[in-house]
């Protein structure tokens, strides 16, 4: 029976999604075979990108200093783990019921790594990946063009900028696949300079060049800084001498801290700050969740000021976000 990427896309809006894209699967072929949709489904024809907008109200609070768990629960847990797993289990049951396989790919949080796994037993061939197979999501969904990721290493979308939450579909349905969106991000650079953990570095570019398809220009990202600001070492809730640890991190380099010494591992930072943090402590065991604690400061909540100050985005309120 045929399937058209109309009648995809109204069915994701109709189950709830606020961004939908399509990509051929033509446009992974440069992919490591680790982030390859064939690996997990040998026939599939077409990735499918959903999303759902994060409220600007949760952020709100987080920019007043005054109210932090909204982001967390409402803007990031219960998307991940309620509407979107209810609405990638609704499209999938939509698309098979037209007779193609569809398999859903969870956030990036769930991607449980893959360097214990043996090498997988099929495809026949030299180029075997261990599981688990899991496709990067921001790349795959600038590759279904939702959006375009900025120097930030956000997907924007021509709707809501960066505030939004991505998930992905792999299907043995051959649809029509959109156009890559390109012109949202101007390079401002706001992500950088209003980063509070100074986690991103124009300097440091970590380009993705898909041939022939899109070119991505990103910033490169200290991944430890940034989630030192992300577990709340440097919120309110972190105590005096957290937060001296953590800025006498935040201002070394890759291998050593601002004050000389070689950098603790991740692990060791771990041990140090996350159960110093009882306010981050609670999210994780109420929300299910890692506390998303800067809730993007640089990289989303500055970003988003610019491109609405700019125009740029076609969600459009009474009021800017950021007052200048
Ligand atoms: S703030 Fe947004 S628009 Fe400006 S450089 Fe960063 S990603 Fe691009
Ligand atoms: S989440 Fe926060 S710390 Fe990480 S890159 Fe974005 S602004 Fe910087």
């Amino acid at each position: 029976m045929p399937l058209t990427s109309k009648e995809v896309k109204d069915a994701a809006r109709g189950f709830g999604a606020d961004v939908v894209g399509i990509g051929s699967v033509n446009r992974w072929n440069s992919a490591p075979a680790e982030r390859d949709p064939r690996m997990i489904m040998p026939r599939a024809k077409s990735v499918i990108c959903v999303g759902f907008r994060v409220h600007r109200g949760d952020w709100r609070g987080v920019e007043e200093g005054t109210y932090y768990a909204g982001y967390t629960l409402t803007g990031f847990a219960d998307i991940n783990n309620h509407a979107a797993p209810m609405l990638q289990r609704r499209l999938a049951s939509f698309i098979e019921d037209r007779g193609f396989e569809t398999a859903a790919v969870l956030h990036d949080g769930a991607w449980l790594g893959q360097e214990s796994g043996r090498a997988a037993k099929r495809p026949n061939g030299a180029d075997k990946p261990k599981p688990d197979v899991f496709l990067n999501v921001r790349i795959s969904a600038a590759l279904c063009g939702v959006g375009e990721i900025g120097l930030s290493r956000v997907v924007l979308t021509p709707e809501f900028g960066p505030a939004q939450r991505l998930y992905l579909l792999v299907t043995e349905a051959e649809l029509e696949p959109d156009p890559i969106i390109t012109g949202i991000c101007d390079g401002c650079g706001e992500c950088i300079r209003r980063c509070p953990a100074r986690a991103l570095a124009r300097e440091k570019s970590d380009d993705v060049i898909v041939p022939g398809v899109a070119e991505i220009r990103r910033a490169g990202l200290d991944v430890t800084k940034c989630s030192l600001a992300h577990c709340g070492a440097l919120s309110p809730f972190a105590p005096e001498d957290v937060r001296e640890y953590t800025l006498d991190i935040i201002g070394g380099t890759e291998t050593h801290t601002a004050s000389g010494a070689p950098r603790p591992t991740r692990e060791e930072i771990a041990a140090n700050v996350t159960d110093k943090i009882p306010y981050a402590r609670n999210m994780r065991e109420y929300f299910q969740s890692p506390p998303g604690l800067c809730a993007g400061e640089g990289c989303q909540r500055a970003c988003l000021a610019h491109l609405e100050a700019c125009g740029k985005l076609t969600r459009r309120f009474a009021h800017p976000f950021r007052e200048k």
